[in-house]
């Protein structure tokens, strides 16, 4: 054992419906010493995320859940501390899979290599990570924008729909993004130049997003489900495209399931699909790290990222994100 000690957050109860502080406890434990092949890695970063709220529930998602007692689940970037390891050396910045604790052990399997002359390293989180790569697969491989066409993506704000509204222009279709208040909207807009921006707050949300959308809707990428959705639904196009990516308004509140109908689908010919971005992964993960590094050196992409500090900020940051409270990528900086 060393004489480091390992703070970790551990699901205490099930959620029912909005998460409470209480369903979380903190504990300190001993930190291990790595064994022969081993890592000990101490977390930089930790990456707060959506699906986290649907791992929190007793029955399995599209991925186990994590059980009562067990360390919250999560990216991390972590820096070697002491790698008994023949491919790492101490000192190494590694994305890793560690989740809500300041120290982990790791055989070495699924750690990536970070390089910081690229962009900051909490970027591996976002822009260059699960996020990034999130928005780049579902529009690039379901909902496939051509020039001109019109693609709406809700939490425009947000990790993932701030790249999506992006990447759409860079692809030469008009973005319009749903964000939540004046000052995401106007981020949204001026900062990262999507072409209109609504409020889903506004009283006549629906009623907007039908003027900000004068020939319809050619790619809806779906991350909040509920009431967007029902707005969005009259303007789908012929032969509109839908990666659905995400329902967050839905996670904590599953008896409100906005869908789309099958006659919706036959009559229009929607091609609405699913996705779980680590389906993609050996296939388009290199190459999304390369046109995403291009792309934020040519200054075409740009992220905003919601930092909190230390590890007890954590439950709070993540329940407060599940209400729109973030402004960007939320992570949470464990150790500077
Ligand atoms: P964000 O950084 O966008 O944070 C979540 C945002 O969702 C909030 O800030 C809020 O923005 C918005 N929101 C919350 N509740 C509502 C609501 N009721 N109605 C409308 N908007 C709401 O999160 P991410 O970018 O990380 O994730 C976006 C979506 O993508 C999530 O649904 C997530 O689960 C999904 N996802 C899916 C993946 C996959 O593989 N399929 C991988 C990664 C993410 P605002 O204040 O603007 O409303």
């Amino acid at each position: 054992m060393t004489a480091l000690q390992n703070r970790r957050i551990l699901l205490a109860a099930h959620p029912d419906g909005r998460p409470l502080p209480s369903d979380f406890r903190t504990e300190t434990v001993q930190v291990p010493e790595p064994g022969d092949g081993e890592l000990l890695l101490e977390i930089l970063y930790l990456s707060l995320d959506p699906y986290m709220r649907t791992r929190m529930n007793a029955g399995a998602t599209y991925a186990e859940s994590v059980p009562l007692g067990g360390v919250m689940l999560g990216a991390t970037v972590a820096r070697v501390r002491h790698s008994r390891h023949p491919d790492w050396r101490d000192g190494d910045i590694v994305l890793s899979y560690s989740g809500w604790q300041e120290y982990a052990i790791s055989d070495g399997s699924g750690l990536r290599r970070i390089d910081p002359s690229v962009a900051p390293i909490s970027t591996a989180l976002g822009v260059l990570g699960m996020t990034g790569f999130t928005a780049y697969v579902g529009l690039e491989e379901i909902g496939r924008p051509v020039p001109g066409e019109t693609v709406v993506v809700a939490a425009a704000s947000g990790a993932v729909g701030s790249i999506v509204g992006q990447i759409a222009r860079i692809r030469g279709a008009r973005a319009v993004g749903i964000a939540g208040g004046a000052a995401k909207c106007s981020y949204v807009k001026d900062e990262l130049g999507f072409d209109a921006v609504i409020d889903h707050r506004a009283p006549d949300f629906a009623e907007q997003l039908r003027a900000a959308c004068p020939d319809g809707i050619d790619v809806y990428f779906e991350n909040v489900g509920g009431k967007v959705l029902e707005a969005v639904k009259p303007l789908l196009n012929q032969f509109a495209r839908i990666p659905v990516c995400g329902l967050i308004s839905q996670y904590s509140d599953q008896a409100t399931d906005a869908s789309i109908s099958l006659s919706d689908t036959l009559f229009k010919s929607l091609t609405v699909r699913g996705f779980i971005q680590t389906d993609f992964i050996e296939r388009h993960q290199a190459a999304f790290l390369e046109q995403a590094a291009q792309w934020i050196k040519d200054g075409e992409l740009r992220w905003r990222e919601d930092v909190v500090d230390g590890l007890d900020s954590a439950p709070a940051a993540f329940i407060g994100m599940l209400d729109g409270q973030n402004f960007g990528k939320l992570v949470v900086r464990v150790r500077d």
